[in-house]
């Protein structure tokens, strides 16, 4: 195998989902540079890749300015392979990778990714939410200011909002979604590819409720629907129902207000008679 770097995306919870380039790729890579040693060796157990004669570098966010080099200068001066992998799924993304890529590519170092499994990718495809523009925000800060904080920060934006989470931080994180996005769509995507997998959408109040009746689990994806796309605030509820009241009865508006958006029935009703005496 030419030397250089293969960015080589690991299964997310499915072993089947890793593509035989890539199987190849890590059977032939001389050096394997991963977060963990103990479980990308177990990977390539259930693999059933030989680790004989592979040597295996830690490579982590607190170790990556040092081993980067290091990495690089065994593909320029060694000739070696180098698989990056990371725990699971796509290295880079939110996993350490990027510093190293970068000095790669500055030391004329080649480099290729194999494509494959993105949890990220995954979650947005399974939410129902729109996927034409996406702000990927990494993981919440589990400090209450600092989350608050990030959360704001990303109210506005007009595209939908994918945050990494963790079933332990799931409720917390969504009790302050509830203050700052109020009735906006969310979804949360868990357990991708694995027996247990599962997406639920609702506002955060509503996925509050689901969390309490059935404990959260597993890993997941928080997604946001985009500031002008589901925004049920509300000045907007009003304008929807005032372009309701335009167009039909009274009490058809209230009824599509309820069935479409699913709001209160007897909120909307009495929204409509205030309207309706402005
Ligand atoms: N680089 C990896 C990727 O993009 O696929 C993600 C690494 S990050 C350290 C781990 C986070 O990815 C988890 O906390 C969770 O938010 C998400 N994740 C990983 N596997 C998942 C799965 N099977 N289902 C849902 N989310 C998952």
């Amino acid at each position: 195998m030419q030397n250089g770097l293969y960015i080589v995306a690991t299964p997310i919870g499915n072993l089947g989902d890793l593509s035989p380039r890539a199987k190849e790729t890590l059977a032939n890579a001389e050096v394997i540079a991963c977060e963990d040693t103990r479980i990308t060796k177990k990977l390539f157990a259930l693999l059933n890749i030989s680790t004989t004669g592979k040597k295996f570098i830690v490579y982590q966010n607190y170790n990556e300015e040092d081993e980067a080099q290091n990495i690089i200068n065994l593909a320029i001066n060694d000739k070696k392979s180098i698989a990056l992998v990371s725990d699971a799924g796509s290295p880079l993304i939110s996993d350490p990778g990027y510093k190293l890529i970068r000095r790669a590519r500055e030391q004329n170092v080649p480099v290729t990714v194999l494509p494959g499994c993105c949890a990220l990718i995954c979650a947005l495809q399974l939410s129902g939410l729109p996927t034409n523009r996406f702000l990927f925000a990494g993981f919440i800060p589990n400090k209450d200011k600092a989350r608050a904080d990030t959360l704001n920060e990303v109210r506005d934006t007009k595209a939908t909002i994918v945050f990494y989470e963790t079933a332990q931080r799931i409720v917390k994180t969504l009790t302050a979604a509830a203050k700052i996005f109020g009735n906006r769509e969310m979804a949360v995507a868990r357990e991708i590819s694995k027996v247990y997998e599962e997406c639920v959408n609702g506002t955060a109040a509503k996925l509050i409720e689901y969390f309490s009746s059935k404990e959260p689990k597993g890993e997941m994806v928080l997604m946001i629907a985009p500031a002008d796309e589901k925004d049920f605030s509300t000045l907007d509820i009003e304008n929807l129902m005032r372009q309701k009241m335009a167009e039909m009865p009274l009490k058809s508006a209230v009824k599509e207000m309820v069935a479409v958006y699913g709001l209160n029935k007897n909120e909307m009703y009495e929204l409509a008679l205030k309207l309706k005496n402005e």
